[in-house]
């Protein structure tokens, strides 16, 4: 992509009303658009970002068996009054509307209605078990506070998968390989070495749930972890009971703040029950569904890699999840830098690098240099006269303070890897 074409342009300073750093950053960097609070677009720069999130989610959730759909965003409210979560009194964050005559629709803020009363058309045996299904799919919350940038949305990207079980011991097998699923993919987006597996509250249905709690000083929540084994424990279930229950020893525990990047919750009957979801055995005896939910804010995922990867310049991608791997600048209006440079562009595009190249002319190498920081890609190659001069193109991570000249032939070997 040549930078000259890209319509979005970096800012030196983000909305006066935004206070969050992940979309101060996002918005000078152009990645994101704020439409209004708790409302954000995403530009080309942030769309790749958010695409690469959910390509390694998918991958990640396929390898466990897990089928793609798509629901909807509109809900029927009868199936929401089945399961008693259509009031606002039980759910306070409902987005409601209305049809022409008047009948009331919400937007999704969760999905687990719509798919258990689906299901019911193909599940009925234990043949038919076990099964997970999983979307993409933005979500719509009335929240209180949206303050956090991309991290607290009222429409938001979410992964959510649900899983159906015959048996509680089916159940506890696929409910420990998520947790597997879920450090790999947390790691593959470049935050696995700060994301802690926490136990929290599991609400009426269960002793707790599992949270995937990053550490950053943006977070909503108070954990408690225990380094060597690194598990932690929400401060909404930190008592001494809780902690004796998991072995753990209260002198040990450090306090962080974070913010919950995705969670595992046994969902037991909950849902199943009020839609009547059940099996049938070997032996014809009818038995209610077992069901699981894991959630992953795709939006929130990519706002913490931004809270907690950046630095006073800008933002340090990982090479996964960045927009393009390499940001290539050209720097000086020379013909000779400037047919070097596209010699360049053209050599990694054809070697399928995907880079940026900052072609744009009437800048100065200063604010090329910021804006390389801002956006912060992995990789910043530079062709200058100095770097012709002394053979090739200055390379360096965006994390590394100095680079150093390479030739060509060097440069694709290095960034194809
Ligand atoms: P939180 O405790 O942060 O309010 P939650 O427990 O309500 O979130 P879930 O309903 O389980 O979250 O949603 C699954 C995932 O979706 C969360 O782990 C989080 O990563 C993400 N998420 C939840 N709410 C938002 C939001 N308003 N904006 C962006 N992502 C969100
Ligand atoms: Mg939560």
């Amino acid at each position: 992509m040549r930078q000259s074409k890209l319509f979005t342009k970096t800012r030196k300073e983000a909305p006066a009303d935004e206070v969050s750093k992940n979309a101060e950053l996002l918005i000078r960097g152009g990645f994101i658009h704020k439409e209004m609070a708790g409302v954000y677009m995403y530009l080309p720069l942030g769309l790749k970002v958010l695409n690469k999130i959910e390509q390694i989610i998918r991958e990640e959730v396929n390898s466990v068996g897990a089928q793609e759909i798509s629901m909807t965003a509109l809900q029927n409210p009868d199936l929401w009054k089945k399961s008693n979560r259509w009031d606002d009194s039980i759910v306070d964050n409902w987005f409601k509307t209305k049809l022409k005559n008047d009948a009331e629709l919400g937007l999704g803020f969760s999905h687990e209605e719509p798919l258990v009363n689906m299901l019911k058309n193909f599940i009925s045996s234990y043949k038919d078990l076990p099964i997970s299904v999983y979307q993409f799919q933005n979500k719509f919350r009335n929240e209180l506070r949206a303050k956090s940038g991309i991290l607290r949305g009222r429409e938001f990207l979410m992964k959510d998968m649900y899983s159906f079980h015959t048996s509680t011991k089916d159940f506890d097998a696929f409910y420990e390989k998520m947790k597997l699923v879920y450090k790999k993919i947390f790691e593959r987006a470049g935050i696995g070495h700060l994301t802690y597996l926490t136990f929290a509250s599991g609400g009426v249905f269960s002793k707790y749930s599992h949270e995937f709690q990053t550490l950053t000083s943006a977070g909503e929540d108070t954990i408690y972890i225990d380094e060597a084994t690194s598990v932690a424990v929400n401060q909404e279930v930190y008592t001494d009971e809780v902690l004796q229950n998991l072995g753990l020893d209260k002198e040990k525990l450090v306090e962080r703040k974070a913010i919950e990047v995705g969670n595992i919750f046994d969902l037991k009957s909950r849902f199943s029950e009020p839609f009547d979801l059940s099996f049938t055995d070997e032996n014809g005896e009818k038995h209610i569904i077992l069901m699981g939910c894991y959630g992953i804010g795709v939006g929130r995922l990519m706002g913490t890699v931004v809270e907690a990867l950046s630095d006073d310049k800008g933002i340090i991608w990982p090479e996964s999840i960045a927009p393009f791997k390499v940001h290539l600048l050209s720097l000086g209006e020379s013909e000779a830098v400037k047919n070097e440079a596209d010699k360049v562009y053209e050599t990694l595009l054809s070697s399928n690098v995907e880079v940026i190249f900052d072609d744009r002319s009437g800048m100065s190498a200063g604010e090329k240099f910021a804006d390389a920081d801002l956006i912060g890609m992995p990789y910043r190659a530079v062709v200058s006269e100095r770097s012709i001069k002394e053979g090739g193109v200055e390379l360096k991570k965006r994390n590394e303070e100095k680079g150093k000249v390479v030739s060509l032939e060097e440069l694709l070997k290095i960034l194809s890897i």
